[in-house]
């Protein structure tokens, strides 16, 4: 991840400089609202884990899981 840009809170992601808000595009609806625990998770594992690392997918659901709960946005909150 790289130091000094946003990251995203929910996510983890870094955000285009410029980008207003806490959350990127990937976890906000068309208003900038953050999306529910469950939608952002499942994106996370299919995109990221599934997409990207080429997980199968009960091991890129335990490893979103993972990645969300060190997350500001998720911290204490829904599981
Ligand atoms: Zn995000």
């Amino acid at each position: 991840m790289m130091m000094g840009g946003p990251a995203c809170e929910s996510c983890g992601r870094p955000m285009m400089s410029g980008t207003s808000g806490k959350y990127c595009e990937g976890c906000t609806d068309a208003r900038g609202a953050l999306l529910t625990y469950k939608e952002v998770h499942r994106r996370l594992v299919e995109r990221e884990f599934m997409g990207r690392n080429g997980m199968p997918r009960e091991q890129a659901e335990v490893a979103a899981r993972n990645a969300l709960s060190r997350m500001p946005a998720w911290q204490g909150g829904a599981r």
